[in-house]
C-alpha cells in the first residue's frame, strides 16, 4: 500500500499545452507518485466558449506521450453541472448567496484593483438588493472582505465560477495534495472559506514557481515556441521532462531522463521560490551541461 497522498492535474482544454503546464503536470505527477499516491487528470472544460473537445483529447495524448499516466477515468468538469448546482443550492439554502448585475465597468469604477495583483475587490454593491437575477455571490466573512470580496459562484451566463467548481471537484475526488502555479495563491483563502462551508477537509496548497519568458512575462497559449505541438516535432519527452527536471533543479545537470528517473530525486526542497525564465529558442537540447549561463 502507499500512501494516502492523492494528487490531481486540472488543465483547461484551451489551447495545446505549453512548457508550464507541463511543468505543472510533471511536479504534481511527482509529488504524488514519489510517496506511493494516486494521480486523477480532471479536465476543466466548463467555459463552454473557450474549451474544446479536440484540446483536450490532445492534452491527453500529450500526457501518454510524455509518459505521465494518470489513475482512474478522467473527470469532466462539463459533465457535472447537476452537482454543482446541489451545492449551490446549499449556499443559497444558508442564505450565503445574492445575485449582483454589476458590469466591469462599474466595479472599476466604485473599487480600487488590489494592490498584490490588479484584482478588483468587489465591494458588495449588491449585497442588499435583493436581485433575481444577474451573476450569482457568495457573501464572505469580514475577516475575508477587504482581500477578497464577495466572489462569484455563477456567472451571468450560467456558467459555473473556477472557485466553486474546483473546491467541489477537488474534495469530492479525494484530492489530499493540490499542486499548482503560485499564480493560484491568492484563491487560497476564497477557496478554504468554500471548504469551511461545505463541511470539506482541506487538502494541501502547493505552489509552484511560474516559467517565464525573457521579458518576466508567465508563459501563456499564446508563446506558441513552448507549446507542444512544437516542442513533440523537435524533442523527445525524455529531453523535455530532463530540461525541466534541470531547470527546476530535481537534478544538477541537463540530460535527457524519463519521468520515473525522478521518482527518487523528487523533493520541495530543491524547487525554486522564484520564477524561472525560459529562452524559447534554446530548448532544451541545446541546453548542455556546460551552458553554466543558463542555470538561474
Ligand atoms: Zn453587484
Amino acid at each position: 500500500m502507499g500512501t494516502d497522498i492523492t494528487g490531481r492535474f486540472a488543465p483547461s482544454p484551451t489551447g495545446r499545452m505549453h512548457l508550464g503546464n507541463v511543468m505543472c503536470a510533471l511536479l504534481s505527477w511527482l509529488d504524488a507518485k514519489s510517496t506511493g499516491g494516486v494521480w486523477r487528470l480532471r479536465i476543466e472544460d466548463i467555459d463552454r466558449q473557450r474549451c474544446k473537445r479536440e484540446y483536450a483529447m490532445q492534452l491527453i495524448d500529450d500526457l501518454l506521450w510524455l509518459g505521465l499516466p494518470w489513475d482512474g477515468e478522467v473527470v469532466w468538469q462539463s459533465e457535472r453541472s447537476e452537482i454543482y448546482q446541489q451545492y449551490l443550492d446549499y449556499l443559497t439554502d444558508l442564505g450565503l448567496t445574492y445575485h449582483c448585475n454589476c458590469t466591469r465597468n462599474d466595479l472599476l469604477a466604485s473599487s480600487a484593483p488590489h494592490e498584490a495583483d490588479g484584482r478588483i475587490v468587489y465591494p458588495g454593491t449588491c449585497r442588499d438588493k435583493g436581485l433575481s437575477e444577474g451573476a450569482v455571490r457568495i457573501r464572505v466573512p469580514e475577516r475575508l472582505e477587504a482581500t477578497n470580496g464577495d466572489f462569484i459562484v455563477q456567472r451571468r451566463d450560467g456558467t459555473w465560477a473556477y472557485q466553486l467548481a474546483v473546491v467541489i471537484d477537488d474534495a469530492l475526488m479525494g484530492i489530499t495534495h493540490v499542486v499548482r502555479g503560485r499564480d493560484l495563491k491568492t484563491s487560497v483563502p476564497q477557496q478554504e472559506f468554500l471548504y469551511d462551508v461545505f463541511g470539506f477537509c482541506k487538502p494541501k496548497f502547493l505552489h509552484h514557481p511560474l516559467l517565464c519568458n525573457m521579458t518576466g512575462q508567465r508563459l501563456c497559449k499564446r508563446d506558441r515556441s513552448l507549446d507542444l505541438g512544437i516542442l513533440r516535432k523537435k524533442y523527445l519527452p525524455e529531453e523535455i521532462i530532463g530540461y525541466l527536471a534541470y531547470r527546476t533543479g530535481l537534478v544538477r545537470d541537463y540530460s535527457a531522463i524519463g519521468v520515473k528517473e525522478l521518482l527518487d530525486v523528487f523533493s520541495w526542497c530543491k524547487i525554486p521560490d522564484g520564477d524561472i525564465m525560459i529562452d524559447g529558442d534554446c530548448l532544451p537540447v541545446s541546453v548542455g551541461p556546460s551552458s553554466e549561463n543558463l542555470s538561474s
